[in-house]
């Protein structure tokens, strides 16, 4: 028989103060699919909004029995919200997606064709990557030329808009780390992948989530917890400052000997501030692994899910 579990889609919605987004998102994402015969279960996952966010995703979920929400104690982030989505998730395949639509929802009907002809990871790739400010396209470009680096793969158009086979799901929640990286992680498990080009839309509701603080954050917390690279760059450094050692070291020599030594105290000056603050750069850097060490090994959930909602929960 033909048994719909077989080929449910479990989209995974992250929703942090995103009142205004739920109920369109829901009414919009369920004709799409619905149109193309695609059974589906959406999981809004609630992160900790302040605002009525979960409240309207408790009261949809009351008579439309596709919706299954969750609410985070307090907000732990996109990426905790997009794990709790997959862990929940029940079918064949699971989907991540914005709450904002800025991801073309009538993608996911092409998403999930490619997934029935086999393909085990699809990603949505952006062709463009909207309307931002310079400040950010810069930032931007300045992160993903870093973890493209770490992860091997290019990753300037990545997106969290993907698909992911049954198979590739439990291989990420497989995944032990406490600060997981989703864009990077569902590359890194390798499978049958293809991606999908699409251009991010405007946000037509609420605003951005994220502040140039909360970005740098962000930042840097995937670069690290993806990359080792920036503690091989302290032993970089190190060398360049050990052969200016050596040429230095020689030059002080050559004049001691020659008896034109003393003066030189600018020199002096110069060379205690760089080395200082180069050391302490690289302490700095250190100490930052060495606290994502510290997080991990507190081993602390990703998550607190405080409420349930929808199908027999
Ligand atoms: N989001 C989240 N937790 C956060 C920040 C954002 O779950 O701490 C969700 C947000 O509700 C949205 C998605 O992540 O569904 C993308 O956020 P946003 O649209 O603010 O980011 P942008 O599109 O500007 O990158
Ligand atoms: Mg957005």
């Amino acid at each position: 028989m033909h048994n719909p579990e077989h080929h449910k889609l479990s989209l995974i919605i992250p929703a942090f103060n995103e009142q205004e987004m739920i109920e369109t998102s829901f009414i919009t994402l369920k004709k799409i699919l619905d149109e193309a015969g695609i059974p589906f279960e959406l999981i809004y996952v609630d992160d900790g909004s302040t605002d009525a966010t979960y409240q309207i995703i408790e009261l949809l979920s009351q008579n439309n029995k596709e919706i299954v929400g969750l609410s985070f104690s307090k907000n732990f982030g996109k990426e905790a919200a997009i794990f709790a989505g997959l862990t929940a998730a029940s079918g064949a395949c699971a989907a991540v997606m914005d709450c904002d639509l800025q991801h073309p929802p009538e993608l996911l009907v092409s998403m999930y064709q490619l997934w029935e002809q086999g393909y085990e990871v699809v990603e949505g790739v952006k062709s463009s990557r909207g309307r931002e400010n310079p400040f950010y396209a810069a930032g931007a470009r300045l992160f993903y030329l870093f973890i493209s680096h770490a992860a091997g793969i290019d990753m300037s158009k990545a997106s969290d808009y993907k698909l992911l086979d049954r198979r590739a799901v439990d291989a990420l929640l497989e995944m032990p780390e406490r600060t997981p990286f989703f864009r990077a992680l569902s590359s890194w498990i390798g499978f049958k992948t293809v991606a999908i080009p699409f251009e991010v839309q405007e946000r037509t509701s609420g605003i951005s989530k994220w502040s140039a603080r909360s970005l740098t954050k962000y930042a840097v917390r995937n670069i690290t917890s993806f990359s080792g690279a920036p503690l091989q760059f302290v032993t970089f450094i190190g060398w360049i400052m050990f052969i200016f050692a050596i040429i230095l070291g020689i030059h002080s020599i050559v004049r001691f000997v020659s008896g034109t030594a003393l003066e030189g105290f600018t020199t002096v000056i110069l060379l205690q501030l760089i080395i200082g603050s180069l050391v302490m750069i690289s302490l700095g850097i250190i100490g930052h692994y060495l606290s994502r060490i510290y997080e991990e090994i507190k081993a602390r959930p990703r998550y607190i899910v405080r409420r349930r909602c929808g199908k027999d929960r």
